[in-house]
């Protein structure tokens, strides 16, 4: 494990760049929808969001800096929303998933 990161949200989810199946309940997922994916005995393994408790939260895609950074500040939970880029070769975050809430909360101050 590097030191390297500095996010303070270690949890994070992937937009799939290939289709595959949940771990859990078997649903197909396709490309570009959200899985967690855990390290299991046999590889990676994929898990929905509802196997993953995390359909009660909401993605909010990045693109106003400002809302994300308030709507992370005011959720208790965030999870990174990370998406393979062929052109860096490595994972950008392209959004974030926070509670419903935070959001509402975000709106009503803006
Ligand atoms: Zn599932």
């Amino acid at each position: 494990m590097s030191k390297q990161q500095t996010t303070t949200s270690k949890q994070a989810v992937y937009c799939l760049s290939t289709s595959g199946r949940c771990f859990g309940c078997d649903q197909k997922l396709a490309t570009g929808d959200l899985a967690k994916i855990t390290e299991g005995q046999n590889g990676k393994e994929l898990h929905c969001l509802k196997c993953s408790q995390l359909d009660c939260l909401t993605v909010l895609r990045s693109g106003n800096a400002k809302v994300t950074r308030l709507a992370t500040k005011q959720s208790s939970t965030v999870y990174a929303i990370l998406q393979w880029s062929e052109l860096w070769k490595c994972y950008e975050r392209v959004g974030v998933l926070v509670e419903p809430q935070a959001i509402k909360q975000v709106d009503n101050k803006s």
